[in-house]
């Protein structure tokens, strides 16, 4: 197994479960990958928000296996924060028509209308395309350009129409204020999340968990020790390359590596792949913690930043999540999130550079008051998001071809098969590729995607799974 994220660790307790040995190695000195817990300052954080959330019933069971009771249910509140302005995320429409004055109110559902009637695009691929044909121009403009193109680093004519299919394609305007305006007349519909089940610990917890059961079972988990690649004969694996050439032999290699990492050292490459992975690019995340000498500065959970005249994508508040990760402290840490390419001057930066940034950046959006910083800490994630460009998943289905013609390999998750995964997601993919080595199934790992195709439906609640779809994400 290479790596010890979601994905990795998902597919490797799985198969220790059914009786197999696994080694897992990682990188870094931990498991949990992308989300794993930290200890900062006397309190526990996550690498960014990690809201865990699933209707699937085969994630929730495994994380509930794991987890048992230790976890407790979070209220969720996530606000927008747009030219000083508080929007409440998912849309309230009496907030939004409050905070955008009724003749800005009257644009968006104006623009909502012609686009709607006259503009929409049959077929979008562009995320700007399918966007506005979901919302309008204004609403776009207002709730999806700003914050996208910082994440992304292009613009939203150049982002693939699949980003938003995968991430927003069950939320429309008729969704969101038919949501509102049922909420308070007893009606139990919910269309948007507002709780979500997070482990006692921190989201890493539950990949600590797995851990202590692989060891239990005499499995390895190595730490750092990074791959370099896979070794081959023909097209039949045979082990992994390990950093100083010493090949360790394996009947199978579930990979979650960088897809372009492990790509590069396959040997005899045939051009054309080479010259597809090279084009599938990631974005990087720069997180910047800071302990804030408050105990009271915002409810939210995290806060999205659309203004423009800010380069920090989200703040959260791990203060408003659970108190055992809090501890004894009497101070808030915050986390803002930037993005940015290895080439670009925001990820050049030095760490105290970026942390007098996010103490300016902060004290602007008045999220902290007159409240004192007293300390600062930053951690960088190379490679956090697979970028979807235009046209991307033609140039992927060049290398996932190529993939599939070598046996004894199985890449899988957010880095390993670059897909955009959540915490979920990784997880069905760990656990189908499990059943794949193990159960004969015959799994397209490729094709994975918990919002479509759930093969029973189950929903995490404080008394454990409830059976059926309580919430849609
Ligand atoms: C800021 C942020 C916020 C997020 N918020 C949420 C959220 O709210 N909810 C949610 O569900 N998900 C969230 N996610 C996504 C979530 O973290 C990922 O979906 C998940 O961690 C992916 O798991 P994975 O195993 O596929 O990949 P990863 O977590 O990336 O794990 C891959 C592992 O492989 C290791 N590795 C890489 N290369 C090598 C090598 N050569 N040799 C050995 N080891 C290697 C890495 O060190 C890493 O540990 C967020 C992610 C970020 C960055």
């Amino acid at each position: 197994m290479i790596g010890a994220g979601p994905a990795g660790m998902t597919a490797a307790y799985q198969l220790c479960k059914e009786g197999h040995h696994v080694t897992v190695y990682e990188a870094d000195n931990a498991v949990g990958g992308m989300a794993k817990t930290i200890k900062l300052w006397g309190q526990k954080v996550d690498l960014g928000p990690h809201r865990f959330f699933s209707n699937e019933k085969r994630i929730n069971e495994v994380w509930l296996e794991v987890v048992g009771r230790n976890f407790s249910m979070v209220d969720r509140l996530t606000r927008i924060y747009y030219k000083k302005k508080f929007f409440h995320y998912p849309l309230k429409p009496m907030d939004a028509l409050f905070n955008l004055g009724i003749f800005e109110a009257m644009r968006c559902v104006l623009s909502y209308f012609v686009y709607a009637i006259f503009l929409k695009v049959k077929d979008p691929r562009t995320f700007e395309a399918w966007v506005k044909g979901r919302f309008g121009k204004r609403l776009y403009e207002i709730f999806f350009k700003t914050y996208s193109e910082k994440l992304w680093g292009i613009k939203c004519d150049e982002l693939d129409a699949d980003f938003a299919a995968q991430r927003i394609k069950k939320l429309s305007l008729f969704g969101a204020v038919w949501n509102a305006l049922m909420q308070g007349r007893g009606n139990k519909h919910k269309t948007l999340v507002d709780q979500f089940a997070y482990p006692h610990g921190g989201t890493g917890a539950v990949y600590e968990a797995m851990a202590d059961f692989l060891r239990s079972r005499d499995c390895d988990v190595l730490f750092e020790t990074p791959i370099r690649g896979v070794h081959c004969e023909g097209n039949r694996v045979l082990g992994v390359v390990l950093q100083d050439d010493h090949i360790e032999p394996f009947d199978e290699v579930i990979s979650t590596m960088p897809l372009n990492h492990l790509v590069n050292s396959l040997p005899n490459l045939p051009q054309p792949v080479a010259q597809a992975v090279d084009s599938l690019k990631f974005r990087n995340t720069l997180l910047v913690f800071l302990e804030v000498d408050s105990q009271n500065l915002f409810p939210d959970n995290w806060v999205y930043v659309h203004s423009s005249d800010l380069e920090c994508g989200r703040v959260t508040n791990f203060r408003n999540w659970t108190k055992d990760i809090v501890g004894e402290s009497t101070k808030t840490i915050l986390c803002l999130e930037y993005w940015a390419n290895f080439d670009e001057s925001l990820w050049q930066m030095s760490n105290d550079e970026l942390i007098n940034l996010a103490k300016k950046e902060i004290l602007m959006t008045g999220l902290i008051g007159n409240s004192v910083v007293t300390n600062g800490c930053v951690r960088r994630i190379p490679r956090s998001y697979p970028i979807y460009e235009s046209g991307y998943t033609k140039t992927l289905s060049i290398v996932v071809e190529h993939l599939k013609s070598i046996e004894g390999l199985t890449p899988i998750g957010r880095y390993g098969s670059f897909k955009y995964n959540n915490q979920d997601h990784s997880i069905l993919m760990g656990i189908l590729a499990a059943e794949n080595l193990t159960k004969n199934a015959n799994y397209d790992l490729w094709n994975i995607n918990t919002d479509d195709d759930y093969q029973e439906e189950a929903t995490i609640t404080e008394t454990g799974l409830f059976p059926g779809r309580k919430f849609e994400t």
